[in-house]
């Protein structure tokens, strides 16, 4: 099923994993899956390295037995800035071999190790190229707080309408920690004539590196409320793991209440944390 049809009916809740690193087995990230199955996802999404890390053969691999095998509808992450036409052609190819119908096209993170090809310029032109070659349902990823290389938030909310017109029919957003990012971002979508659903991407952070990690790279704010817990918590984890699940749950129930399309949840491969948030919120997405 296409993902943008589920967003009729409902309030979609979906997962992100990873492919594992190279020193652990593949299999582990089965354990997760089957862990996720029993929260009954409405989608799982699967990450792909930009920077042409080993783990991405595996992404296919994991997004087509997500597919053939759990049977949960799965979304294939597609970063093209270091992938030529022939070389995306071929994966539109494996996708539709194996029943994959969700891409979520993306130009992919800049690495200054390694020289971009020029075929993808921007995740717009990847867009309007699987929309030439098949039949995929395509999603897009957009900034609230805008994305860390646009000048201005007005720009990047221009670039992100030219995806829609490209072709997405659905956006997920980066990680933020102040929901007032994204409301004010969904009023600038919806003004600059973006009327796709948009779902919310939530971390539960659970260690302090994990943050500074993220922060470095997308740029994103991090509130007072959400520092004081990193400052209190940082030795112990088992309280920081508790106060990262309910801060993450508080923006939920929030989100919810404020009429979000859906919730995606950025797991880093954690079903415990999964299952803890989703105990805490199922029952409003269905209300
Ligand atoms: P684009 O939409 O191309 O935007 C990149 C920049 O160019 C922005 O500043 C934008 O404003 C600007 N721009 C866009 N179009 C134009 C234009 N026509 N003219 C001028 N400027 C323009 N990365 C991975 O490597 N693997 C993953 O699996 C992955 N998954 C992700 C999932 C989600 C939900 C999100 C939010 C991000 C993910 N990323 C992933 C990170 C993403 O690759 C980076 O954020 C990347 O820097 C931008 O990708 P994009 O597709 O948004 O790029």
């Amino acid at each position: 099923m296409k993902t943008s049809e589920l967003f009729k009916t409902k309030k979609v809740l979906s997962f992100e994993i990873f492919p594992p690193r190279r020193t652990s087995s593949v299999n582990t990230i089965y354990d997760t899956v089957d862990k996720l199955k029993n929260l009954n996802p409405d989608f799982i999404s699967v990450t792909y390295g930009a920077g042409g890390s080993e783990s991405n053969t595996e992404t296919f691999k994991i997004a087509s037995t997500i597919k053939n095998k759990y049977k949960i509808e799965s979304v294939a992450h597609l970063p093209s800035i270091n992938l030529d036409k022939s070389e995306v052609l071929k994966m539109l190819d494996d996708f539709s071999g194996a029943g994959i119908e969700n891409i979520l096209a993306l130009r992919g993170d800049i690495n200054p190790d390694f020289t971009p090809k020029s075929d993808f310029k921007y995740a717009s032109d990847l867009i309007s190229f699987i929309k030439e070659n098949g039949d995929f349902n395509i999603i897009a990823a957009c900034y609230p707080e805008g994305h860390i290389e646009c000048p201005t938030i007005v720009e990047d909310i221009h670039n992100l309408k030219k995806k829609v017109d490209a072709g997405a029919s659905h956006l997920i957003t980066q990680l933020f920690f102040d929901n007032n990012y994204f409301y004010s971002f969904r009023e600038r979508a919806a003004i600059a004539g973006i009327d796709v659903p948009i779902q919310a991407g939530i971390m539960p952070v659970v260690n302090k590196k994990q943050i500074e990690r993220m922060v470095t790279l997308c740029g994103v704010d991090l509130p007072k409320k959400f520092l004081s817990i990193m400052e209190r918590y940082e030795n112990n984890p088992d309280a920081m793991r508790d106060a990262g699940i309910a801060y993450a749950v508080d923006q939920i129930v929030d989100l919810i209440a404020q009429g979000i399309d859906g919730i995606h949840l950025y797991t880093m491969n954690n079903a415990y944390i999964a299952h803890r948030i989703y105990e805490a919120v199922h029952s409003l997405l269905i209300a």
